[in-house]
């Protein structure tokens, strides 16, 4: 897309994403999907085609200052030009901060598209970079404020699934984006205790604002529940992106009933990882392999 303009699908965010192929099938998705919530917020989600992870990035534009909440899991341009996309949807004179859910690399990895631009600070992936990115100083019931201009974040560490995870509260649109901590799909824990003193955080924050949905990073689980394998490129009939209050509660409820214990628990609309999970990360593997060789993954 070097050069042109995203499509902007008119769509609303519930409705299915571009969602992958069989295998086999022409591959004619485009890199990369982008949606309007309003007409200065933007939800873009990487295809199942250039990686499986297809994540979700969001782009957040005030009168001063746009946020771009992760770049994604592809680093080359030529492959997923998210720079190009982020380009022509903001104005000239706004200046950018790319900052990021947590610092996995699947949110990362698109960060090098943006040296040199412009007008931008990339906050870097290691914990002190995102504290000092986001103006943390504090401890973990810190709540810090990014004004865009006429545009007020209210920001929060979630640390669990990764010691940078934070949660951004956006007014404008009451949407509560939750990175890898909260989506429908597999939440994974490796520290257990953290990620469930954090969601109860999350929790008293949500019913302290008037949240209209809860957006995540990722989509793994089927409309009808259970999750699609790990690593597959094909995701039909996918679950929808957005999440409501209740969602949260039911994942924060489920998770404090799973009481750290180690394996895969179902919560709410979700499944939680709780530790290490090597035997069901064994049987994912199996699944992968098992519906790409039947052509369904
Ligand atoms: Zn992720």
């Amino acid at each position: 897309m070097v050069g042109g303009s995203p499509m902007i699908d008119q769509a609303p965010l519930e409705a299915p994403w571009i969602h992958g192929r069989p295998r086999g099938a022409p591959d004619t998705d485009p890199p990369l999907q982008v949606r309007a919530l309003d007409a200065t917020t933007f939800v873009i989600r990487q295809s199942k085609s250039v990686t499986y992870e297809a994540p979700f990035l969001y782009l957040l534009v005030g009168a001063e200052r746009a946020l771009l909440l992760d770049t994604g899991a592809v680093e080359e341009r030529r492959r997923c030009d998210v720079r190009g996309a982020v380009d022509a949807l903001l104005p000239d004179d706004v200046d950018l901060l790319v900052a990021h859910s947590h610092g996995h690399g699947d949110h990362v990895a698109g960060d090098g598209q943006f040296a040199g631009r412009p007008r931008t600070t990339v906050v870097g992936r290691d914990v002190d970079s995102a504290r000092a990115g986001w103006g943390f100083t504090d401890g973990p019931e810190e709540v810090v404020e990014l004004d865009l201009g006429g545009r007020l974040l209210e920001v929060v560490g979630i640390p669990g699934h990764h010691p940078t995870s934070v949660a951004v509260y956006d007014r404008q649109t009451g949407s509560l984006l939750t990175g890898d901590s909260v989506y429908p799909g597999r939440l994974y824990a490796p520290d257990p205790e953290l990620h469930a003193a954090s969601l109860d955080r999350l929790v008293a924050f949500a019913g302290q604002r008037p949240v209209q949905r809860v957006l995540g990073c990722h989509i793994e689980m089927r409309r009808e529940g259970g999750d699609f394998p790990l690593g597959a490129r094909y995701q039909p009939d996918e679950a929808a992106l957005p999440m409501s209050v209740d969602d949260l509660v039911a994942v924060r409820d489920g998770t404090r009933a799973a009481g750290g214990r180690p394996g895969v628990h179902r919560v709410g609309p979700a499944l939680l990882w709780n530790g290490s999970c090597y035997p069901a990360l064994a049987r994912q593997v199996v699944r992968l392999v098992v519906d790409r060789v039947r052509g369904v993954a």
